[in-house]
C-alpha cells in the first residue's frame, strides 16, 4: 500500500471538479482529482463520427454567471468560445400540432397563440397581484397565480422540462429559481422586479465586469469536451487519477484520509487537509461512510430526473426550417419528446454541408419509463416523433443514445433538508466540502460558480 500526502483531494472529474481543480493549481496548491470513470468530463463529452460533431450530455449552455465568462477569459487562446448564431436565436414551443415561436417582444407577445387571451390580458394586472404567502410554493402554483395557467403549459412547462427534465408542480421556485422567486418577494412582482433589476444592471455595468454575462447560448469550438481537455491538460494528467475504484474517506489528524484502488489494482492512501467530493447524492455513502446516517440519508434520497439524449444526424436535411435554437414540447401536449435542439443550426461545423444534427432529449421525472426502452425501440420512437414535429420522412444516417439515471438533481421539496445536511456536515469535519448539482444549481455556468467560489475560499 503507498501513501501520500496532497494539500487537496477532489473527489470527480466533471466540470465542477476540473473547475475548481485548475483554479486551485493557479493558486499553487497541491491538488489530485480521484475519478471513477476512464476519462475526465463527467456528463460532458463530445464525439466527432462521419462528418458530424454531437454531445452525448449537455448540447449547451448559457453564459450565465461572471465565473463562467472569466473561465473562458481565463482559458483564452486555448479553447475557444462559440456563443449561439444569431440567425437561430428563436426557441419553438411545440402546441397541439406545430412549433409556434416563444414571443420575444410585445407584437409577437400580443400575437401568439401560445397563451390564451384572458391570460394576455390578465398579464396587465400582474405588477398589482398580491405576493404569495408560501415560501415552499412550486414554480406551477407561483406561475398560474401571477400570470395564467397557458404561461405555465406553454412557456414555463416547456421551459422546465428542457432546463429540469422536471415537473413544475414539485419544483419549488426559491430553489431551482431563486432569481424569479426574488422578482415577486423583493420588488412585488415579475414585471416590476424585470424593470426594478434592468435599471440596476445597466447602473452596475460601468463599475463591474457583469456585461460578460450576456446570457448568450455557448458551446465550444470542436464540442463541449474541448473545455474539458483544456481543463485536463491546465490540471496535467499526473494530478489526476482515472479508473479510481472503491474510494472512501475518514477524518484523520486534523484532515482527511482518502483510500481508493488504483487503475493497476494498487491501494492507495492519500491524506489532505481537505476534500472536495463533487458527485451525485446517490454515490456519497459509499465515499463517506463516517457521517451519520440520518444527515447522509438527505443527501443519498435527492431526486434526479433520468435523461435520455439522442444525437440524431443526416447527410442531407429534408425537414422543416433549421432556423431557431430549438424546439421544447409541454407535457399537456403528450408527445414522448421533451425538446430537440438544432445544433447544427447553432454551432458550426456540427454535421456536413446540407446536413442537419438534432439533439433530442426524452425521459424526465414524468416519463421516466422510457429509459427502460431498447436501443432499437427508442430508434424507432424517435423516428416517430422526428417525422411529426420536424416534418422528416430521411432514416437518420447517425443516432446514438446515451442514457442517464441521474442527470438533474430536482430542487424539490427536499431540497431545504438536504441544505441543512449539508451545512451540518461540513460544520461537524472542517475541511470536508460538498460541492455538486445538488446544491447551487445544475446548469454549467453554475458549476463553474460553485467551483471558483470553493477555490477562493480554499485559497484564502
Ligand atoms: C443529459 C444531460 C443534459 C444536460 N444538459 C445541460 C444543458 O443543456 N445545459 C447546462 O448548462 N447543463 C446541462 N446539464 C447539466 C450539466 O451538464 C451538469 O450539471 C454538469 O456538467 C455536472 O458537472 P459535475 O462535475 O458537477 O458532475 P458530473 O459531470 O456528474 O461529474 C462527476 C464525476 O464524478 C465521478 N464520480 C462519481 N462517483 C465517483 C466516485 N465514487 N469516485 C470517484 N469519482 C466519482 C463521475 O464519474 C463523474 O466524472 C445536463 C446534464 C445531463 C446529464
Amino acid at each position: 500500500m503507498k501513501k501520500n500526502e496532497k494539500d487537496i483531494v477532489i473527489i470527480g472529474a466533471g466540470l465542477t471538479g476540473l473547475t475548481l481543480a485548475y483554479y486551485l493549481k493557479k493558486a499553487g496548491k497541491d491538488v489530485l482529482i480521484l475519478e471513477k470513470s476512464n476519462r475526465t468530463g463527467g456528463v460532458i463529452n463530445s464525439v466527432t463520427e462521419s462528418g458530424f460533431t454531437y454531445e452525448t450530455g449537455p448540447s449547451t449552455g448559457v453564459l450565465g454567471t461572471l465565473e463562467l465568462a472569466e473561465l473562458f477569459d481565463d482559458l483564452q487562446g486555448k479553447c475557444h468560445l462559440e456563443t449561439a448564431n444569431k440567425q437561430a436565436h428563436k426557441r419553438y414551443i411545440w402546441k397541439k400540432d406545430r412549433w409556434e415561436a416563444l414571443p420575444s417582444g410585445l407584437l409577437s407577445a400580443i400575437k401568439t397563440p401560445l397563451f390564451t387571451l384572458y391570460d394576455k390580458f390578465r398579464i396587465l394586472g400582474e405588477p398589482w397581484r398580491k405576493k404569495g404567502g408560501n415560501p415552499d410554493e412550486s414554480v406551477a402554483e407561483m406561475v398560474v397565480r401571477r400570470l395564467g395557467k397557458s404561461f405555465l403549459d406553454y412557456a414555463v412547462d416547456p421551459f422546465l422540462s428542457g432546463v429540469y427534465a422536471g415537473d413544475p408542480y414539485t419544483i419549488i421556485t426559491r430553489h431551482a429559481l431563486p432569481k424569479l422567486y426574488a422578482l415577486e418577494f423583493e420588488h412585488g412582482g415579475f414585471i416590476r422586479g424585470t424593470i426594478a433589476k434592468h435599471k440596476g444592471v445597466k447602473l452596475n455595468q460601468s463599475h463591474s465586469n457583469t456585461h460578460k454575462v450576456t446570457r448568450e447560448v455557448f458551446s465550444v469550438q470542436g464540442g463541449l469536451k474541448s473545455l474539458i481537455d483544456t481543463l485536463t491538460a491546465e490540471v496535467k494528467p499526473e494530478n489526476i487519477r482515472l479508473g479510481c475504484k472503491q474510494t472512501f474517506i475518514n477524518p484523520e489528524n486534523n484532515g482527511f484520509c482518502t483510500t481508493y484502488i488504483d487503475s493497476s489494482g494498487l491501494q492507495i492512501k492519500t491524506i489532505s487537509a481537505k476534500v472536495v467530493t463533487t458527485i451525485g447524492g446517490y454515490a456519497l455513502p459509499e465515499v463517506l461512510p463516517f457521517v451519520d446516517n440520518q444527515l447522509m440519508l438527505h443527501l443519498s434520497q435527492t431526486n434526479y430526473a433520468p435523461v435520455i439524449q439522442i444525437a440524431v444526424g443526416y447527410n442531407k436535411w429534408t425537414g422543416i426550417k433549421l432556423d431557431a435554437f430549438g424546439g421544447l414540447v409541454s407535457s399537456k401536449d403528450n408527445r414522448k419528446v421533451l425538446g430537440v435542439l438544432f445544433p447544427s443550426a447553432i454551432f458550426s461545423q456540427r454535421a456536413p454541408q446540407g446536413g442537419a444534427l438534432l439533439s433530442v432529449f426524452m425521459g424526465g421525472v414524468k416519463r421516466a419509463k422510457l429509459l427502460q426502452l431498447s436501443d432499437e425501440e427508442l430508434t424507432q420512437l424517435v423516428c416517430e416523433e422526428l417525422k411529426i414535429t420536424m416534418k422528416t420522412d430521411a432514416k437518420p444516417d447517425l443516432i446514438r443514445i446515451h442514457r442517464y439515471q441521474h442527470a438533474i438533481a430536482q430542487y424539490d421539496i427536499k431540497s431545504e433538508n438536504r441544505f441543512a445536511a449539508i451545512e451540518a456536515i461540513e460544520r461537524d469535519y472542517p475541511g470536508l466540502i460538498l460541492a455538486g448539482s445538488f446544491r447551487d444549481g445544475i446548469g454549467m455556468a453554475d458549476r463553474v460558480k460553485q467551483a471558483k467560489i470553493i477555490a477562493n475560499q480554499l485559497n484564502r
